[in-house]
């Protein structure tokens, strides 16, 4: 079999840590596979390089931030290479670039464009164990460009999908993807199978262990991932594609979410092109606005004043920004005032089977209101609901969700 195996970067946080890495790839490579191992930096040393970079200069310029992000993995293959030899192995490590990894030209977020493995494949064919640098590629100037934070796991399944290897492993410190988080509910249970689909949710709404662009390539080429712990023998959790199982239960997965603000203007004509002027002006500013919710009172007493309040919630960081710009131009929309809220929570549910089970978003509601949780906000997509909440009901909210939906008994 041909086998890609990636590691991050808290399992090869020390020289003993990628010892034990090394043994690992050169145990599979013994049991008669092709190995191709990608790593991640040193734990905490691409946050290391950033912040030098920022000393130096406020404002980075994204070419030269890449060449100093990129060294990160750099050392990281070169350790491993060292690690394997002094263990008599036969390996060759690769930079981004040397391994083919071909990208556009987006400095800091670039996209694989392309991944000609030519030189991976000769080494393989030398018996070698093959490892190379993840987050980085090479762009049509020849220059050196990252994939974003967490772009190692899209190197895997790029190498994964050049290569038409048989298994894409991700090694990280889980044991795989969970029902929620066990640090908040300590009968959380690690799923054996996951879709894309939920991943990728799950993903968006924080769970960190996959980077959210390796699962979308994974499922357009329909890569199976293998999410594992990098020092256990354990099986993990299988990101695949949706199956009848899965949909028998109509939630798999609880999430929360605590960097999110919300955002009200108050009283604003219920008129065309308000909500256009207000969600262009916060894009405008580069922020994404995620929950939108306008609902003017339908009453007859309120029908003749044509106000209606409209509020959106935007990641913590953009808070400030998003007030400043409301406080500025709210009144030339019209709003009466503008009020703020970052107190809050986003508490989701997720799950294929949603797309065929009534009954959730009441269900969900319901074990709410029994822990006199108040909801300000709900949205709900095909295979998600989310409610805002208050803060300090957050962790509660995904006990309470995660009882009543009995999560922590074992399924597909
Ligand atoms: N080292 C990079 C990061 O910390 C890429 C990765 O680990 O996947 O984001
Ligand atoms: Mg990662």
């Amino acid at each position: 079999m041909r086998v890609i195996q990636k590691y991050g970067g808290s399992s090869v946080a020390t020289i003993d840590l990628i010892r034990g890495v090394a043994k690992r790839a050169i145990s599979a490579k013994n049991e008669g596979h092709e190995v191709v191992v990608v790593l991640s930096a040193m734990k905490g040393e691409t946050d290391r390089l950033l912040h030098l970079a920022h000393s130096m200069h406020p404002d980075p310029e994204p070419r030269e931030m890449d060449n100093i992000l990129s060294t990160g993995e750099q050392v990281s293959i070169g350790l491993f290479a060292l690690a394997c030899q002094a263990m008599g192995e036969k390996v060759k490590s690769f930079l981004g670039f040397q391994a083919g990894v071909k990208t556009d030209d987006i400095h800091g977020r670039a996209r694989v464009t392309d991944l000609d493995p030519a030189r991976i494949r000769t080494e393989l064919a030398k018996g070698r164990v093959v490892c190379v640098a993840g987050f980085q590629g090479v762009d049509r100037h020849g220059d050196i460009t990252t994939l974003g934070r967490g772009g190692s796991d899209t190197t895997a399944v790029a190498l994964a999908i050049a290569l038409k290897a048989d298994l894409c492993e991700i090694f990280t410190d889980v044991d795989g993807i969970y029902t929620t988080d066990p640090h908040i509910c300590s009968n959380a249970r690690k799923m054996d199978r996951i879709s894309y689909e939920e991943m990728l949710e799950l993903a968006s709404l924080g769970a960190k262990v996959m980077e959210i662009r390796s699962v979308e390539l994974a499922m357009n080429y329909g890569v199976q991932i293998h999410v594992r712990h990098a020092h256990s023998q354990a099986t993990g959790t299988l990101i695949l594609k949706e199956d009848s199982e899965m949909e028998k239960t109509p939630v798999r997965g609880v999430t929360l979410s605590v960097n999110e603000a919300r955002v009200t203007l108050l009283k604003v004509p219920d008129q065309p092109g308000v909500a256009a002027r207000i969600i262009s002006l916060v894009a405008k500013a580069g922020i994404v606005v995620d929950m939108i919710i306008q609902n003017r009172s339908f009453s007859a007493d309120h029908a003749s004043t044509k106000l209606t309040d409209f509020s959106f919630t935007v990641p913590l960081t953009d808070y400030p920004k998003t007030i400043e710009l409301m406080e500025a131009t709210g009144h030339e929309i019209g709003a009466e005032s503008v009020l703020g809220d970052d107190n809050i929570a986003k508490v989701s549910l997720v799950g294929v089977g949603m797309r065929n089970h009534a009954g959730v978003a009441s269900l969900m509601f319901q074990a709410l209101a029994k822990e006199n949780i108040n909801l300000s906000m709900i949205s709900t997509s095909e295979i998600k609901i989310s409610c805002v909440i208050e803060k300090k009901y957050g962790e509660l909210a995904v006990r309470a969700l995660h009882d009543a939906f009995e999560l922590d008994k074992p399924i597909a």
